[in-house]
């Protein structure tokens, strides 16, 4: 099963993304966990990172392309990943497809996971109490809500052209998100 998680900021992809790894057995890959890694690590590829990611704005392309494409090599997701946080341009998406035909590999589905832009704000809000995330406050916030709309929603049409967009409502209690996501995608 290879999976793309999409949706805004807060709407639940880490969260579901971690429930479907227990479900399926596949390994989650989030860009922004692997990013945080580096910063914690110090790496030159993290201190890079960090300033761009604290105000809101993408991380460049060459990183983020790098960081998958390494990581869909290892071992753990030959039968399958949970990408979360990647693609978040039709940039990205692209080099993905390129990626994933290098690699004999193909998409099955990508989630789209709606949810309501207030909601958004007040949940990742909340989550910042115990996240220490830099980038969980209400201007930041704003500011990458603002990044989905222009630079990764469209990635939606470029999905719903291949056929493998699916739908579900991010605003449901979690057991009903994933229940909906299983059924989305025939499991
Ligand atoms: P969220 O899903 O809550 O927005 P993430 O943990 O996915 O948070 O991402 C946090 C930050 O990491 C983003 O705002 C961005 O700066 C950087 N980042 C993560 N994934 C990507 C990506 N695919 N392309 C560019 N930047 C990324």
């Amino acid at each position: 099963m290879r999976l793309i998680l999409l949706g805004p900021p807060g709407a639940g992809k880490g969260t579901q993304a971690k429930v479907l790894v227990e479900a399926f057995g596949i390994p989650q890959l989030s860009t922004g966990d692997i990013l945080r890694s580096a910063i914690a690590a110090r790496t030159p590829m993290g201190l890079a990172a960090k300033a761009v990611m604290d105000r809101g704005d993408l991380v460049s392309n060459d990183i983020v392309n790098g960081i998958v494409s390494d990581r869909l090599d290892e071992a753990d997701c030959e039968n399958g990943f949970i990408l979360d946080g990647f693609p978040r341009t039709i940039g990205q998406a692209e080099a993905l497809d390129e990626m994933l035909s290098s690699k004999g590999m193909q998409l099955d589905a990508v989630v789209e996971m709606t949810a309501d832009a207030d909601v958004l704000v007040s949940r990742v809000v909340n989550r910042a109490k115990e996240s220490n995330r830099p980038d969980d406050n209400p201007e930041v916030i704003r500011k990458r809500l603002d990044v989905y709309k222009k630079d990764t929603a469209p990635l939606v049409d470029y999905y719903r052209k291949q056929g493998l967009v699916r739908t579900v409502d991010g605003m449901a209690p979690v057991d009903q998100v994933t229940g909906a996501i299983k059924a989305a995608i025939g499991r």
